[in-house]
């Protein structure tokens, strides 16, 4: 009566010890590939969504990477909460931006501890906008420096680089990782080029929420006629002179499209569109990726998505920009 039921839990005892131990072993080598040897994957932060997707993308699976802002988030307002701090200790690699968009991450840092290599992408840049000199983020150069897709290009062996010294065993997968993410970023840029190159130079006549495309309108033929916030940082207010000045230029200029931007409040621009019969259909990602399942939802498809929208505002919807890859 003892023995019986005891016979069948020893026969399992021995296969699920077995099964355990090879999900330990498992686990731990998976840990030993990803991380540098010290315990677990090498920890990285990147503060704004657009970084983070970049780093993920050259990182592969050989980094923990942590991302500070979450998509749809102006990074110009951000105010870091208690469990910034908390996600940045430890971390080895901080990927800042730079130019004053994350400026917040330094105390985010300071209270984080820890001696973490603080790499900043912006100044990798090839190409350099001259920034604000007063107002509330001030800095030598406009920090939307990604939507130039050769700052991107610029910025990938910057942080192939800076995670090869933090784990040298992943070398050859960061290698393969960021040749591959550079020759997706170069085809992104000429497929872009071509899509403008089709649009006649007179309707490529840009109106966003805020000067966000100073980089982008440069790379691709673009005339900047103004922006609802005429500002680098969506935290600037327009008087209402501004808001007429706009409303004059866009009829003297006959642009065809006000562009509302996914993260900046669109009553403003959708008032203005209105009131000169621009539209407001076509809504940029300008600051902050979209989130999963968006057509902003990384940075290549984000940057398509932009180039898409634009080219139909400019062209009244006739023409489109579909690229794929
Ligand atoms: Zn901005």
């Amino acid at each position: 009566v003892h023995g019986s039921p005891q016979l069948p839990r020893r026969t399992l005892a021995l296969p699920v010890a077995v099964a355990l131990s090879l999900l330990i072993a498992l686990a731990l080598s998976a840990c030993g590939a990803a991380g540098g040897g010290r315990g677990g994957p090498l920890k990285v932060v990147a503060t704004t969504t657009q970084l983070g997707d970049v780093v993920r993308a050259v990182a592969g699976n050989a980094a923990q990477v942590t991302q500070i802002l979450r998509p749809d988030s102006d990074p110009h307002a951000y105010e870091p909460r208690p469990s910034d701090v908390v996600a940045s200790a430890g971390a080895r690699i901080v990927f800042e931006s730079g130019n004053g968009l994350d400026r917040w991450m330094g105390k985010v840092l300071a209270d984080a501890g820890g001696k973490p290599a603080v790499v900043t992408l912006a100044d990798s840049n090839v190409d350099r906008v001259r920034g604000e000199t007063s107002g509330p983020e001030a800095s030598r150069y406009d920090p939307h420096w990604w939507h130039d897709p050769r700052n991107v290009e610029a910025a990938i062996p910057v942080i192939r680089d800076a995670l090869t010294r933090a784990n040298p065993r992943a070398r050859a997968t960061y290698a393969a990782n960021a040749a591959a993410y550079l020759a997706q970023v170069r085809a992104l840029d000429a497929g872009i080029a071509r899509c403008f190159a089709a649009v006649p130079p007179a309707r490529r006549k840009l109106v966003t929420d805020h000067d966000a495309f100073t980089y982008f309108a440069r790379r691709y033929g673009i005339t900047l006629v103004g922006a609802v916030i005429p500002s680098q940082t969506t935290e600037a207010e327009p008087s209402a002179g501004d808001v007429a000045q706009l409303v004059r230029t866009i009829r003297r200029e006959h642009v065809a499209a006000v562009f509302p931007e996914t993260s900046v409040n669109r009553k403003l621009a959708q008032a203005i569109a209105r009131e000169t019969g621009a539209s407001a259909t076509y809504a940029l990602y300008g600051d902050t990726l979209g989130p999963k399942g968006s057509a902003g939802a990384t940075y290549l498809t984000m940057e398509r998505a932009n180039a898409d929208a634009m080219v139909r505002g400019f062209t009244g919807g006739r023409r489109g920009c579909a690229l794929s890859g």
